[in-house]
């Protein structure tokens, strides 16, 4: 089965990739991780992109690409994979297409979580980490057991920048403007499916369920 997975930050992305994961045995390949394994392995399309991102540029397609396919050539991929980060652009989506066609392949489905953007922001800006040892929180969904402190070490806890309230919604803006363009591109295709990420964690995942065994 091959898949691939969408949806803004915040929306549970890791947290299904994970499941569906264990559940069909296909690799979650986040195009960090695949970056990170490429270069680890000293390929010569690792070391390309190593020089990039050494001088902080971005990797460009060709190269990505080529990583793209040499990790989907894994055997770990026999019995499908499940993309997560790749594509990012509709270029990359048809390089993609053209790949797995090379391949003799196709993609079966793209799940995209969908999460309302003001779930999104409250989810976001909710999180709370304790300086000292790491621990994170959630005012909601995870709460300390005395506001504001750390139930390990009684450390006062902080909310990162990239957390703050502004932050999170100049975040979501630039990722559904990227994203849009490339939900359309799958939708004419046939292949999104869109699941309703504002549920528990296992609801979600009974979706995706459904809508891939259907
Ligand atoms: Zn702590």
């Amino acid at each position: 089965m091959n898949l691939i997975l969408m949806g803004l930050p915040g929306a549970g992305k890791g947290t299904q990739a994970e499941k569906i994961n264990e559940k069909y045995n296909i690799p979650h390949i986040s195009t960090g991780d695949m970056f990170r394994l490429a270069i680890k392995e000293g390929t010569d399309l690792g070391n390309k992109a190593k020089s990039f991102m050494d001088q902080g540029e971005l990797v460009p397609d060709e190269v990505t690409i080529g990583i793209v396919k040499e990790r989907l050539s894994k055997d770990d991929c026999k019995n499908g994979f499940l993309l997560d980060g790749f594509p990012r652009t509709i270029a990359q989506a048809e390089s993609l297409q053209s790949l797995l066609n090379d391949m003799g392949q196709s993609i079966d489905h793209v799940i995209h979580v969908s999460v309302p953007e003001e779930i999104l922001v409250e989810r976001l800006t909710g999180r709370r980490i304790c300086p000292a040892c790491g621990k994170a929180y959630h005012l909601i969904y995870n709460p300390p057991k005395e506001e504001g402190i750390c139930d390990k070490d009684g450390s006062k806890l902080i909310q990162r920048d990239d957390d703050t309230a502004e932050t999170v919604k100049n975040r979501l803006a630039v990722n559904i403007e990227q994203s849009k363009p490339l939900l359309d591109f799958y939708d004419e295709k046939g292949y999104l499916v869109t699941v309703n990420g504002d549920q528990e964690i296992d609801k979600v995942f009974e979706d995706i369920q459904l809508t891939i065994e259907k």
